[in-house]
């Protein structure tokens, strides 16, 4: 068996695989690259079915860390821990705090936060045996929740991008299809609502979607059909995978532009969609907002205008990536991993590439 060099490893600083058997924890930390500063990337608490799941989950996700921070201007790296395990049921403070020893076992070279299976509250836990840790509530001091900060970075690149497209900023004349009201979409939908814009919304959850439908008088479509609505924007708000090989040529929108992280099934679409003369403005770079809210955090005192005024610059950076996109020829996806990968270069060595 290889241990050092496996295929999917490489690049990545640091592996730690930690256990405590009184708590039950079971969990893998992935440390990409610290060349920016501290890795900075959520613990996902999750029943992976096997441990090989969990690992390929965890150097996946730290590896896109480190691209979202560095084309954020983050002085952060990319990490991210896993929890093993069903969070309804294995969950607990003993746990917890035992994950945060390991995090601190790190001595500043890992900062965590929220992610699927942990809560704003379970990193207050978690900061009781390290400092390395952010996102926790606001009541304390913290950065609170990052869905209201991220929903505002997407519309900052919604007004990039309908400027780079329209020619004006304005999002009063535009028709967004959004896929899944959750905490970003559902923020996002608000938000452009008041903007004046014209909505139609989807989720699985019937109930929410029906009540956010009233409140804001959008549309409704089916959560199957909704990419295929014809609008201006399609924003995948739900989980990964919205654009893969079926919806792509179902299409009927000018652009795409959602908070859902991994929205392409594979990076090729990424060619596929500028075929098809649809603008695909990349995941990692508009829904930077909840990142950069969580960095304002780290090491000093969380300022919401400070933090505020950051996500703001998503706006400049899309229509400065777009742009680019456009006199290079290159995809606005290649486009942003070249100047991430620039930002690390010449800050240090770049992590060798997994293929
Ligand atoms: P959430 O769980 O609050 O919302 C997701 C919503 O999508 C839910 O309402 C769910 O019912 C709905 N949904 C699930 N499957 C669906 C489907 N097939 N069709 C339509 N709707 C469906 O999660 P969230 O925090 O709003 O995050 C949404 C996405 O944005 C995720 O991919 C997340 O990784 C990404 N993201 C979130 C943040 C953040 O600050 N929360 C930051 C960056 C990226």
């Amino acid at each position: 068996m290889q241990v050092f060099g496996a295929t999917e490893q490489a690049g990545h600083e640091r592996i730690l695989f930690a256990q405590d058997h009184e708590s039950g924890l079971k969990a893998i930390i992935a440390v990409h690259s610290t060349v920016l500063g501290p890795a900075l990337g959520g613990t996902r608490f999750y029943p992976y079915d096997r441990e090989e799941d969990a690992l390929a989950d965890v150097l996946r996700l730290s590896r896109a860390m480190t691209r979202k921070n560095a084309a954020a201007g983050l002085e952060h790296g990319g990490g991210k821990g896993v929890i093993i395990g069903d969070p309804r049921t294995r969950k607990s403070e003993r746990l917890l705090r035992a994950y945060g020893r390991v995090i601190e076992s790190l001595g500043g070279d890992y900062v965590t936060a929220e992610d699927v299976g942990t809560t704003i509250a379970d990193m207050e836990v978690i900061g009781r045996e390290t400092r390395h840790v952010t996102g926790t509530a606001r009541d304390i001091g913290g950065s609170g929740d990052p869905s209201p900060t991220t929903a505002l970075g997407l519309v900052a690149a919604m007004r990039g991008t309908a400027r780079f497209l329209w020619g004006s900023a304005d999002l009063s004349c535009r028709h967004m299809a959004i896929q899944g009201v959750g905490k970003v979409g559902g923020a996002f939908a608000r938000l452009l609502a008041a903007a004046g814009a014209r909505l139609t919304i989807a989720d699985v959850n019937e109930r929410a979607v029906a009540t956010l439908a009233d409140e804001l008088g959008a549309d409704i479509a089916d959560p199957g059909a909704i990419h295929a609505v014809d609008c201006d924007v399609f924003a995948p708000c739900a989980l990964g995978g919205a654009l893969n090989s079926e919806t792509v040529p179902e299409l009927r929108c000018a652009a795409v532009l959602g908070s859902a992280n991994n929205q392409l099934a594979d990076d090729g679409l990424a060619a596929d969609l500028a075929a098809r003369d649809i603008l695909y403005v990349p995941d990692f770079i508009v829904n930077a907002g909840g990142v950069i809210n969580l960095a304002e955090e780290i090491g000093r005192q969380y300022q919401p205008e400070r933090a505020e005024g950051h996500v703001e610059a998503i706006e400049a950076s899309v229509t400065d990536l777009l742009a680019r996109a456009r006199e290079t020829g290159a995809t606005p996806l290649d486009e942003a991993i070249a100047l991430a990968d620039r930002r690390i270069r010449e800050a240090g060595p770049l992590p060798a590439a997994a293929s």
